[in-house]
C-alpha cells in the first residue's frame, strides 16, 4: 500500500506555492504537482510584475516564480514537475493520479489549477504577448501611459478596462464584434462618457503588428468585409477566461461558468478535505497577491481539516 501523504496540492502558480510553503512549514510534507508544461503558472508569461508588494523595482515573473519554488522546497515540499490526469476525491482518502497513471494517496487535497485567459487565436499574438498585447489592465496599465490603446471585447470586463485604461492611455478604443455590448448598462454608460473611449462596431481583429512591440492592429469590419489598420501600442484583451477545473468537473460543486464554489470567506468545497484557491475560484480579482492569500488560507483550512479528523 503506498504512503497516504497528509495533503497534496495540483498546480504551481502563486496559490499552489504559497499552500505548499504554509503546509510544509506546518509540517505536513506536502506532495504539489506543478504541471508538465506550464509549471509556475500565469506569472511565467510576463516579463515585470511591478505590484507584488515586497520588490520596489518590480519583479520578473518567472523570477517571482522561481522564488516561491524555492521558498516550499526550502521547508519540505516534494516538487513534482507533472500534470495530474486523474482524481478520485469523494472518500476520505483522495486518489491523485499522475501522466503515467502512478496513484498518489492524501488525507486532504487543495486545488489551485488557475485559469487561462481566453486567447485570439492570432499568429502574432504569442510573440507580442507581455510586449504590447496583456490580459490584465490591473497588471500592465501602467506601461501605456500617454500612448493609444485598444481593448476587445463587449461584456463588463471590457467596459472596466477601458474606463481603468484611459486613466493611462492617450485614448481608448474599444473594439467589438456586433453593433451592441453585453455589458451591464452602467458600464457602458460609464465608457461612453469618457471623452478618452471611441467605440470601433462591428469590427474584428485579423492582426497584431509591431516590432519589438505592438504598433497597430488590423481591424476587419464584420459586416463590409474591409480591413484598416489602427495605431496603438496596447492591445488588451478581455473576451474572458476559463477555469482550469475540468479534471475535478462532476466531482465537485462548479458554478455555470466553471470556476470551484467554495464556502463562504474559506477555501472549503463541498467534499470534505478538499480545498481550492487562486483563480480557479475568483472571478473578481484575480490577482497574483490575492492568488497567493487565498493559498494560504487553503493550507490553514486544511491544517484544521487534518487536525479535526486525526
Ligand atoms: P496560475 O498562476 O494560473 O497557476 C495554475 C497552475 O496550475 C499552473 O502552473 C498549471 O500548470 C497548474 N495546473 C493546472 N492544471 C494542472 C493539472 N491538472 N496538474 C498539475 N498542475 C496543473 N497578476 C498580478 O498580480 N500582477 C501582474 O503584473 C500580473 N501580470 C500578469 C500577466 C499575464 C500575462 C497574465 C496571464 C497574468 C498576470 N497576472 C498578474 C495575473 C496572475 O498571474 C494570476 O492572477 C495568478 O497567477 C493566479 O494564480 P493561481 O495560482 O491561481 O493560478
Amino acid at each position: 500500500m503506498s504512503t497516504i501523504h497528509e495533503v497534496i496540492i495540483i498546480g504551481s502558480g502563486p496559490a499552489g506555492y504559497t499552500a505548499a510553503i504554509y503546509a510544509a512549514r506546518a509540517n505536513l510534507k506536502p506532495v504539489i504537482f506543478e504541471g508538465a508544461l506550464d509549471s509556475g503558472g500565469a506569472l511565467m508569461n510576463t516579463t515585470e510584475v511591478e505590484n507584488f508588494p515586497g520588490f520596489p523595482e518590480g519583479v520578473d515573473g518567472p523570477d517571482l516564480m522561481s522564488k516561491m519554488r524555492a521558498q516550499a522546497e526550502r521547508f519540505g515540499a516534494t516538487l513534482i514537475t507533472d500534470d495530474v490526469t486523474a482524481v478520485d476525491l469523494t472518500g476520505d482518502v483522495k486518489i491523485v493520479k499522475d501522466s503515467d497513471d502512478v496513484e498518489y494517496r492524501a488525507k486532504s487535497v487543495i486545488l489551485a489549477m488557475g485559469s487561462g485567459y481566453r486567447r485570439l487565436g492570432l499568429a502574432d499574438e504569442d510573440r507580442l504577448s507581455g510586449r504590447g498585447v496583456s490580459w490584465c489592465a490591473t497588471c500592465d496599465g501602467a506601461f501605456f501611459r500617454d500612448k493609444p490603446i485598444a481593448v476587445v471585447g463587449g461584456g463588463d470586463s471590457a467596459m472596466e478596462e477601458a474606463t481603468f485604461l484611459s486613466r493611462f492611455g492617450s485614448s481608448v478604443v474599444i473594439i467589438h464584434r456586433r453593433d451592441e455590448f453585453r455589458a451591464s448598462k452602467i458600464m457602458i454608460e460609464r465608457a461612453e462618457r469618457d471623452p478618452k473611449i471611441s467605440f470601433a462596431w462591428n469590427s474584428e481583429v485579423v492582426a497584431i503588428n509591431g516590432d519589438p512591440t505592438v504598433s497597430s492592429v488590423t481591424l476587419r469590419d464584420t459586416l463590409s468585409g474591409e480591413t484598416r489598420d489602427v495605431d496603438v501600442n496596447g492591445l488588451f484583451i478581455a473576451i474572458g477566461h476559463d477555469p482550469r477545473s475540468e479534471l475535478v468537473k462532476g466531482q465537485i460543486g462548479l458554478d455555470d461558468e466553471g470556476y470551484v464554489l467554495v464556502d463562504g470567506r474559506s477555501t472549503a468545497t463541498n467534499l470534505p478535505g478538499v480545498f481550492a484557491c487562486g483563480d480557479l475560484v475568483d472571478h473578481t480579482y484575480r490577482q497574483a497577491i490575492t492568488a497567493a492569500g487565498s493559498g494560504c488560507s487553503a493550507a490553514l483550512d486544511a491544517e484544521r481539516y487534518l487536525q479535526a479528523v486525526a
